[in-house]
């Protein structure tokens, strides 16, 4: 079998659980998206089910597959941009984000007592949700439809900036515009949780910290290590180039060798030498990352085998600088893998 694996440390994932439920007495929604950010929606969803009060993810198909595994509340993200699809999350007891007038207008009438329905306001990301000079009368009339619950909901632009003005903005005027009302509310995403504990309110919506992708500093582990066993070992003599369109040139004797992961399962482009480590070795790569392949300049290191396994990433990775070496996020990188890469959970 192609040895190129994610490996995924389940335990590091229950530390960041522990981690985030200790920041915060509100609820928290785990938010799961994108195959839980890349790790598997399945494997994930069993393993912080305990921690939680409920999930969020964005297409109706992740919410009907999840449907089956959970009784816990799921939430459509971004609500529901097909009419038909309201029949679905009727049936399946969703809940659903309302952050347009399309959405509302296309609304059926029909009796929506098992969702719960939130209600977004825009206030100030300008991406998703009601105008706040719009915000009480779209209010008023999802009030008037009798749902399990109305929630209210905001999102922050730049969370994980602690120092940018714009989250006080944003968290006063969602306090101020919501402050009358009775029914649950909801602004923090993971950076929230941190770095401003006004903005619980009393649900909060972690994802990235689930799984390690940022916030080391208050006490997230990495969750996962991205490696692969070499498969090719060669000698190439000064002056020769190595890959496509002969950038990389070695300027002494050296051994290459070849791991079996490429851009094809996700790992980002590059055209420049990178970091990789070998048996706690650090080794730069050699030429062009392939679709199916990277080399490595092992100098004359000779005790590097066939087999021995390559780490793109580690467990000791912190993935938001490292991404900085790809122009990327800790979110892309994670979310990017390929299913051709295996996944392996550790307990
Ligand atoms: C993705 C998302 C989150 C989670 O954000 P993180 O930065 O990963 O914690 C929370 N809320 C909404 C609306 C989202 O789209």
């Amino acid at each position: 079998m192609r040895k190129t694996e994610l490996q995924i440390n389940l335990s590091s994932l229950e530390n960041n659980l522990k981690v985030i439920k200790s920041r915060t007495s509100a609820e928290i929604q785990a938010v799961i998206k994108a195959n839980a950010y890349g790790l598997d929606i399945n494997e994930v969803s069993e393993v912080i089910e305990d921690y939680i009060e409920s999930f969020a993810v964005i297409t109706i198909d992740e919410a009907l597959d999840l449907r089956k595994k959970t009784k816990k509340p799921i939430l459509i993200l971004q609500g529901v941009h097909e009419i038909e699809d309201y029949q679905k999350v009727k049936d399946f007891g969703l809940d659903f984000v309302v952050h347009s007038d399309w959405q509302l207008e296309n609304m059926p009438e029909t009796n929506f007592s098992n969702n719960r329905a939130w209600l977004k306001i825009n206030t100030g990301m300008n991406r998703l949700g009601f105008h706040p000079d719009e915000f009480f009368e779209r209010y008023q009339k999802l009030t008037d439809m009798k749902f399990k619950d109305l929630i209210v909901m905001s999102h922050l632009a730049s969370s994980s900036e602690k120092s940018d003005q714009k989250n006080i903005e944003q968290i006063k005027l969602f306090t101020d515009l919501t402050k009358n009302i009775n029914n649950k509310k909801s602004l923090a995403n993971s950076g929230a949780i941190f770095n401003f504990n006004e903005s619980h309110f009393d649900i909060v919506r972690p994802g990235i910290a689930i799984y390690g992708g940022k916030y080391l500093e208050h006490g997230i582990k990495p969750v996962t290590c991205l490696r692969s066993k070499i498969t090719m070992l060669k000698k190439i003599k000064a002056g020769d180039s190595v890959g496509y369109d002969g950038v990389w040139v070695a300027n002494s004797d050296c051994i290459i060798a070849g791991i079996p992961i490429g851009y094809g399962d996700g790992y980002p482009y590059f055209s420049e030498s990178r970091e990789v480590r070998i048996n706690g070795k650090k080794f730069k790569t050699a030429g062009k990352i392939n679709m199916d392949l990277i080399t490595i300049n092992l100098e004359q290191d000779s005790s590097i085998k066939i087999g021995d396994w390559v780490e793109l990433w580690g467990f000791d990775t912190d993935l938001t600088s490292f991404s900085k070496e790809y122009d990327s996020i800790s979110y892309q990188l994670l979310t990017n893998i390929s299913g051709r890469v295996n996944k392996n959970y550790l307990e």
